[in-house]
């Protein structure tokens, strides 16, 4: 198992390496992160150690596994599921990022329990829906800047770095290739209209991620090209 995960990895980094050769990037500014939902403890520490981020997307699913988590292994968590406000303080204790904000309320519940324990600078990024698909979470791209805007000025523990999105459903590549650009250009439109950096461009899962490197992702969230299927018990 453990060599067939680091096998998973090797491979691709590679293909990392050629889609950003292709786009001309360094395959040093994307960073993998091992999307571990399903799978268990001693598959995430087999991956531990190659990718730079975990990424669960049930908290209570990574509660169950922080408790047998070695305090020694630094790699990060990035929650990257829907989050609700009364799971809000365990998701902070154990996630260093929530990829998924999409509702200020959320913002503004993670922001008062951050100020209460005189946390600041908590990075999150904002899902959002590009493609409009009824069954995914995210704000429309058109309420994306609205609401960093309003985390900025009123949810001061929290800092804003990025969007998430998940690619569209479908097998035309040609859909999927422009819903990531359409990410990176509100990306680019944000960064004017706010002045706010927002350097992380989360996008690109298994199927999909050379084309989201080409577009401008800086990470990739790979769960089945690692860890192999997901048994949904
Ligand atoms: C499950 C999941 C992934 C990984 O999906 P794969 O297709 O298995 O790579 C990435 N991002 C999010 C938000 C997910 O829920």
């Amino acid at each position: 198992m453990v060599g067939m995960i680091s096998d998973n990895i090797a491979m691709i980094r590679e293909r990392i390496e050629s889609a950003a050769k292709k786009s001309g990037r360094s395959a040093n500014d994307i960073k993998l992160m091992g999307v571990s939902k399903y799978h268990p403890l001693e598959m995430m520490l087999a991956a531990s150690s190659g990718v730079d981020i975990l990424g669960e997307n049930r908290v209570q699913e990574a509660i169950a596994k922080r408790s047998g988590w070695p305090e020694g292994n630094a790699t990060p968590w990035h929650l990257i599921g829907h989050l609700q406000r009364n799971k809000a303080r365990k998701a902070l204790e154990i996630f260093s990022v929530i990829e998924s904000v999409d509702t200020f309320d959320l913002a503004r519940a993670v922001n008062v329990i951050l100020a209460e324990s005189g946390r600041k600078g908590y990075p999150v990024f904002i899902e959002v829906n590009v493609s409009g698909e009824t069954t995914k979470s995210g704000v429309g791209p058109e309420e994306a800047e609205q609401l960093a805007g309003r985390i900025m000025e009123y949810c001061s523990a929290v800092s804003v770095e990025g969007l998430m999105t998940i690619g569209p459903n479908t097998d035309d590549t040609s859909a999927v290739r422009r819903s990531f650009e359409r990410l990176r250009d509100l990306r680019d439109s944000m960064r004017d209209g706010l002045g706010l950096e927002l350097p992380e461009l989360s996008m690109g899962m298994s199927d999909d991620y050379e084309t989201a490197i080409e577009e401008g992702s800086t990470i990739v969230r790979i769960g089945t090209g690692i860890f192999g299927p997901r048994e949904y018990k």
